[in-house]
């Protein structure tokens, strides 16, 4: 599962700074909701997460919510963050939903990146695009029935990739 590998896993979104991005030449943020910014029960988002959405809004930063939740839900969340726009439910790994956001608003593929906590929505969507990702570590535990048997393959390949020479972690531990 090489090809799969990401370039970049971080511990939280905390280590996603305006140096991370610049360094990826980055201008369009593609990021997930449940379990990347917000715990995927919950629907207020906390207040380091605001702020990490706000600081990176003050630079510049587009951002975009793509999530497979609920509409209603998501809709509430990319209110509160001030989000240039939201796809939900995304249908990620599938495409249809996300080339329509990227034509819409001029999003390119190599000025943009896939923020998530998901191998085989978030990481596999970025992949077919052509759209790098960096990987975040699940916020919660708590999954939907269906998600605990990706998780245990997902925790095996994260942990791989970490070992690897072709991923970059970022946060204490390994
Ligand atoms: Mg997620």
């Amino acid at each position: 599962m090489k090809s799969l590998a990401p370039q970049f896993i971080v511990k939280d979104i905390s280590y996603i700074t305006d140096k991370v991005l610049k360094e990826l030449s980055v201008s369009d943020i593609l990021l997930d909701i449940d379990n990347t910014i917000v715990e995927r029960d919950k629907t207020e988002v906390p207040q380091k997460t605001k702020e990490w959405i706000l600081s990176l809004k003050k630079k510049g930063y587009r951002i975009f919510l793509v999530s497979n939740s609920l509409s209603k839900r998501a809709n509430k969340i990319a209110r509160d963050l001030y989000c240039d726009g939201l796809i939900a439910p995304a249908g990620k790994p599938f495409l249809r939903r996300i080339k329509k956001l990227l034509r819409e608003n001029r999003i390119e593929k190599e000025k943009a990146v896939v923020i998530g906590d998901q191998v085989f929505t978030d990481l596999l969507m970025s992949k077919r695009l052509g759209i790098r990702c960096i990987l975040v570590l699940p916020l919660s535990k708590s999954d939907l029935p269906h998600t605990k048997l990706l998780r245990l393959i997902e925790g095996r390949l994260i942990k791989n990739w970490i070992n690897s020479s072709s991923t970059i972690f970022l946060g204490e531990g390994k």
